[in-house]
């Protein structure tokens, strides 16, 4: 056994964590970052979209792979709706890497391979390479997505999570927007198809609940998108992954934080959660550092900062979620104006009365 002291102990090195990791240690805290993951970003669980003001963000080596113009939306009758939507197809594991090196040359220690198992309010254990590492910290930052064991320790009850299964398949032509796909066939979630140079990311998500099978959706997606002549029939690779719906959790404890997917800060209409990991996670490491250096009140102001920023979008798209919750499997999943509330590219999503939805 050995043991290690810091001021600020991040749980996780995705976007999240190493955000948070840059921040606080820019701001002088020795923090020590631990990732489960031998390769940051690897392996990739993502469909690799990023919102335009995300620019700045993709200036690492081989993470830009393509502009993206806007959102074709199909919807159950079959009637298409072109959105403009502008954005970045990144490599998302050169993303992760870029982010992290950064936390890096601010400083941050960075250990892979790392798993964060127990917490006892001051002191982590982790196990890396057969040993068992006790690490002291100030702080700790549960950057851990969305099944936090940081979050579990902290005793936060699990938040819900929509199932997602992706192929990489080769494009057959050139394609300038994200397509996606509203249809009973996904339910509490939806297809998409994200081009990506010369491949795209194909893949649906579902709730657990509704939809215990999402090989043969996925499976019935990939023969469309071949027989309309937009993709190649070889399947270049196959991931998946757990995308938080619950919105924003508790954020604040004693002397810990919670950021990213882990503070259930992903979009639960949307499953985008890369901005609001980045955001939040720079957010949080700065609060830390002031924390660490006598404003009491700082890790409050996090949350506060959080709620302001994300509170509201949020709460719609939990709305939504629960307004289409009766309506799966029923007739009225099949019905154009319903899928229209519930998705961001139209008006009636941000029109509709919404539903009161249970804390
Ligand atoms: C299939 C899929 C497609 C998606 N597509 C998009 C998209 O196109 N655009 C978008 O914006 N969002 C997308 N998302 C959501 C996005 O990936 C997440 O919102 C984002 O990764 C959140 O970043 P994070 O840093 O909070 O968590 P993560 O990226 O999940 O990072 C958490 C890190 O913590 C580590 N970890 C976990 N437990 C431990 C432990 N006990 N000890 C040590 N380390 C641990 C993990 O190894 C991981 O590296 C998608 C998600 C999925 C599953």
């Amino acid at each position: 056994m050995t043991e290690t002291v810091c001021d600020v102990l991040v749980v996780g090195a995705g976007p999240a964590g190493a955000s948070a990791a840059r921040q606080a240690a820019q701001a002088g805290a020795s923090v020590l970052c631990v990732d489960r993951r031998h390769r940051v970003g690897e392996p990739v669980q993502c469909a690799e979209f990023v919102p335009l003001p995300m620019l700045p963000y993709t200036r690492g080596r081989g993470v830009l792979q393509q502009a993206i113009r806007g959102m074709h939306t199909l919807l159950p009758s079959g009637q298409g709706h072109q959105s403009p939507f502008p954005g970045l197809m990144i490599d998302r594991g050169a993303f992760d890497r870029a982010l992290a090196a950064r936390a890096v040359e601010a400083g941050a220690a960075l250990w892979t391979g790392a798993h964060f198992q127990s917490w006892d309010g001051t002191c982590a254990g982790i196990w890396r390479d057969g040993t068992l590492h006790r690490i002291r910290s100030r702080l700790l930052i549960g950057a851990d997505g969305p099944h936090s064991d940081a979050a579990r320790l902290l005793g936060a009850p699990p938040q819900p999570c929509v199932q997602t299964r992706q192929y990489t398949v080769p494009l057959a032509k050139d394609y300038p927007d994200t397509d996606i796909f509203l249809a009973d066939d996904y339910p509490g979630g939806y297809g998409w198809l994200f081009p990506k140079g010369r491949v795209a990311n194909l893949g649906v998500g579902a709730d657990r609940a509704l939809a215990r099978d999402l090989k043969a959706p996925l499976a019935a997606l990939h023969q469309s998108m071949l027989d309309r002549g937009i993709v190649r029939s070889e399947i270049l690779a196959r991931t998946g992954g757990a995308i938080p719906v619950g919105g924003l959790r508790k954020l604040v404890w004693r002397n810990a934080v919670l950021v990213g997917d882990a503070a259930g800060l992903t979009h639960p209409i949307t499953g985008a959660g890369i901005a609001a990991a980045v955001l939040s996670g720079e957010c949080a490491g700065n609060a830390t550092a002031d924390w660490l250096g006598g404003r009491t009140n700082a890790l409050a102001d996090y949350a506060e900062e959080m709620h302001e920023q994300f509170g509201p979008s949020l709460a719609r798209a939990l709305s939504r979620r629960a307004a289409l919750k009766s309506i799966w499997h029923t007739p009225r999943a099949r019905e154009d104006s319903v899928m229209r509330s519930g998705w961001i590219a139209f008006d009636d999503y941000f029109k509709a009365p919404l539903a009161a939805v249970d804390a």
